[in-house]
């Protein structure tokens, strides 16, 4: 068998974490070509020394200078480069036609594209980008020839559901509708008056699953799911009001697809994205994920519920971005962004998120988003508005930096 060369975009995240774990169980079949982090130098040298890629880049200059000198100390055999040239170099590198998008927010949408443009096949992680490049994203993916395959674990479980070759057309498929499972987060049951006070640990503490911060906060306000109702809107041409959202504590069924003919077809699993992720390495093949096999009989049960759109506003914010347009989806996201880092950070409180994105939406006019330039210049106004609203400084943000 042909070893899969990979490249890794957010190398040193969770899901970049769980992406090395299950190549690690398979090492003939792939092999770690290239990976790409922020600014992380003592996780990415450890990954030069247990993978050896090719390449390695920090978007961080710094740190890619720290990291260069650590590479050259040991005498490992990894080129070390810097910013958005180094993340883009890593995205298109001629060794791996895989490339696993795996950084967190936006920012990951310029290396994505330029996997996409290089007609890579893409694991998509990066939701955001998705939703920020949106058509834009999807066109330059079919002009270039890449594959598109979702390792979001709502839109992978839609996909093992869809019939084989399915080309977007949800009529000619019987599709009826898309049923996004949620697990409604650590905020569930919390006394809504109390909100205001949920601190960044409180939202962080995640019921079944593991993730980077800024997801965590978004699974706790439901705009990860949100941003999924998008996600799943771009990736399956199924229209918004044919995409709902349930409410399953359990995180055991991943999502469901409806048909006309009544059948509703699920994927179900443990809540552990290296079971998504070995599937999209594998597809259309299977492979060893690491994860236990799920026993029904000691799980006994499993819950739905109606999501609460008062405890979630949210949840009804992206559907109503959806619906405006492509620019209303780039400013919910951009604004999500802000308030959400500003929360992280100790400046904003909790109910500040919706409240920004909210205000975000009401503000800004809805202009057409032809070009990438379209896009960014949207995303950038979004993110002016909600600092403003939030009474912050404007930072620069990286994904305007290249
Ligand atoms: P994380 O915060 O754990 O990791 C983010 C990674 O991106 C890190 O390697 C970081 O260095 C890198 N990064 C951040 N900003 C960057 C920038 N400007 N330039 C280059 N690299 C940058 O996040 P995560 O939980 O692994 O999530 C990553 C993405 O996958 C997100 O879009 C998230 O929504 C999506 N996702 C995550 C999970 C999960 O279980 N963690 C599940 C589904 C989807
Ligand atoms: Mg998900």
């Amino acid at each position: 068998m042909k070893t899969r060369g990979i490249a890794l975009l957010g190398a040193t995240g969770s899901v970049g974490a769980s992406t090395l774990d299950v190549i690690a169980r398979h090492p003939g079949r792939y092999r770690v070509e290239a990976v790409a982090a922020q600014r992380n130098v003592a996780a990415m040298a450890d990954l030069c020394r247990r993978f050896r890629p090719r390449l390695a880049a920090l978007l961080d200059a710094d740190a890619a200078a720290a990291l260069a000198r650590l590479v050259a100390d040991e005498g490992l055999p990894v080129d070390v480069q810097a910013g958005a040239a180094g993340l883009e170099a890593v995205a298109t590198s001629e060794g791996a036609d895989t490339v696993l998008a795996a950084i967190v927010g936006a920012a990951g949408l310029r290396p994505t594209l330029a996997a996409a443009r290089a007609g890579k096949r893409i694991l998509l992680a990066n939701k955001e980008a998705l939703v920020v490049g949106g058509r834009l994203f999807l066109e330059a993916a079919r002009v270039g020839g890449a594959t598109l395959l979702p390792v979001d674990s709502e839109h992978n479980a839609v996909f093992q559901c869809l019939p084989p070759g399915y080309a977007g057309d949800p009529r000619a498929a019987g599709i009826r509708r898309i049923l996004l499972t949620a697990s409604g987060g650590p905020l569930r049951q919390r006394p809504l008056h109390t909100l205001a006070s949920v601190t960044p640990a409180e939202a962080c503490a995640h019921p079944n699953w593991s993730m980077g911060r800024k997801i965590s906060v978004d699974s706790a306000t439901m705009m990860n799911k949100g941003l999924e109702v998008i996600e799943a809107q771009r990736l399956f041409g199924v229209p918004a009001g044919d995409i709902d959202v349930v409410i399953h504590p359990q995180s055991v069924v991943h999502s469901l697809v409806e048909y006309v003919d009544g059948s509703m077809l699920a994927q179900l699993g443990h809540p552990d994205m290296r079971t998504p992720i070995a599937h999209a390495l594998a597809w259309p093949e299977r492979i060893d994920a690491g994860t236990p096999a799920l026993d029904l009989v000691a799980r006994a049960s499993l819950d739905f519920e109606a999501p609460d759109h008062a405890r979630f506003p949210c949840l009804g914010l992206a559907y109503q971005a959806l619906e405006a347009g492509d620019h209303a989806s780039i400013a919910l996201n951009a604004a999500n962004e802000v308030a959400v880092a500003a929360f992280l950070d100790g400046r904003a409180p909790f109910t500040a998120i919706a409240d920004t994105v909210a205000a975000a939406l009401d503000a800004l006019p809805p202009r057409r988003i032809g070009s990438l330039d379209d896009a960014l210049l949207c995303d950038e106004e979004a993110r002016g508005h909600a600092y403003a609203r939030l009474g912050l400084p404007r930072a620069s943000h990286p994904a305007l930096a290249a």
